[in-house]
C-alpha cells in the first residue's frame, strides 16, 4: 500500500508524522472521507471545496491547488490499483513547538490513504441498523462552525462510544437545545407520510455530500424533501429513517431508544434511494 505524504509516494511502514505535528499534540487540522466506485470518485469537487472550506476557516494554508490536489487524489487511486476504495485526506498543521501557537508550524503536512473500506456489514444494509440517542451533544454555538471538518473529533468519538456501550453500531446526536442534529460520522433523515425531512445545517449538522447528493434524488424523484428541525419524537414516529455518509453510504435505520421504526424493516422509500444513490455513484464521478 502506497501513501501520499507531502509531494511523494511511500510505504505504509513508512508513512509516519513527527510527534511534535500539531494535529498529533492538538487536534489541529482538516480531513475529508472520499468514495470512489468502479473508478469514479464520486463528488470529488464538493469534497475539495469542503476542505478547502474548513482549511480557510482556521487559517490553514493549502500547500496544494484544489487540481492539484484533485490529481494527487486520482494517482494514489492508480498507485494502489483500487477502483473502488475509501480516500482519506488529512492535512495537519504540521510540526512546531510545544505551545498551542499554529504559527511556530511551518509546513502542514498532506497526506491520502486510499484503502477498500465498508463501515457495516451487508446484511446491516438489508436489515437495517438499531440506534439509539446520546448525552453527547452537538453544539451549535462552538465558534468553530460544525461546516468545518476538523481533526477534532472527539465529540464524535464520545458518540461512537456511547452507541457502543449501548450494543448498537451508532448514534444521533441531539443539539444544545434538544433538536436531532446527525449521527457520529452521518447525516438523518427521517420520512413521514411520503415526506422526507433532514435537519438543516444550523442545526449543528455538517452538510454532508452524500446527504446533498440524496435531496438531489429525492426532489428529482418529486418527492416533498424539505430541511427542517426536528425532535426525537418525530423521528420515533417517522415511517422511515435512514443515515447516510461516505461511509456509512445510505443505511435504514429500524429502532431508534427501542422504539421500532415503521414496519420495524427497511422502508420502501428508503430502498429506493439506496438503490439510485448506488445506480448514481458507480456513473457519477472524476476518472
Ligand atoms: N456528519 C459528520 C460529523 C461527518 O463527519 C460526516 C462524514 O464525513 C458526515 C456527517 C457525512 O458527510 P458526507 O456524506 O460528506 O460523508
Amino acid at each position: 500500500q502506497l501513501i501520499f505524504m507531502n509531494g511523494e509516494f511511500v510505504t505504509k511502514e513508512n508513512a509516519k508524522v513527527s510527534v511534535y505535528d500539531h494535529g498529533f499534540l492538538y487536534g489541529d487540522g482538516v480531513f475529508e472521507g472520499i468514495r470512489a466506485y468502479n473508478g469514479n470518485v464520486f463528488r470529488l469537487n464538493e469534497h475539495l471545496v469542503r476542505l478547502y472550506d474548513s482549511a480557510k476557516s482556521i487559517l490553514l494554508e493549502m500547500p496544494f491547488s484544489k487540481e492539484e490536489m484533485s490529481e494527487i487524489v486520482l494517482e494514489t487511486l492508480r498507485k494502489n490499483n483500487l477502483s473502488d476504495a475509501y480516500i482519506r485526506l488529512v492535512v495537519s498543521r504540521g510540526p512546531g513547538n510545544l505551545g498551542l501557537d499554529p504559527f511556530s508550524c511551518k509546513q502542514p503536512n498532506v497526506i491520502v490513504i486510499a484503502e477498500s473500506l465498508a463501515l457495516f456489514p451487508k446484511e446491516l444494509y438489508e436489515s437495517g441498523i438499531e440506534i439509539v440517542t446520546v448525552a453527547s451533544r452537538r453544539n451549535r454555538s462552538d465558534v468553530l462552525s460544525p461546516k468545518v471538518k476538523s481533526l477534532n473529533y472527539l465529540n464524535n468519538i464520545l458518540v461512537k462510544i456511547e452507541a457502543g456501550l449501548a450494543g448498537v453500531p451508532e448514534a444521533l446526536m441531539l443539539n444544545d437545545q434538544g433538536y436531532v442534529a446527525e449521527g457520529s460520522a452521518d447525516n438523518i433523515f427521517i420520512i413521514r407520510d411520503k415526506k422526507i425531512l433532514t435537519p438543516p445545517g444550523y442545526v449543528g449538522a455538517l452538510e454532508g455530500i452524500t446527504r446533498n447528493a440524496i435531496i438531489e434524488i429525492a426532489r428529482k424523484k418529486g418527492y416533498s424533501m424539505e430541511e427542517a428541525v426536528f425532535t426525537r419524537h418525530d423521528v420515533y414516529v417517522a415511517d422511515e429513517v435512514f443515515l447516510t455518509g461516505t461511509a456509512a453510504e445510505v443505511i435504514a435505520v429500524v429502532k431508534v431508544d427501542g422504539r421500532s421504526i415503521g414496519t420495524g424493516k427497511p422502508g420502501e422509500i428508503t430502498n429506493e434511494l439506496l438503490q439510485s444513490f448506488r445506480d448514481l455513484v458507480v456513473s457519477d464521478g472524476i476518472k
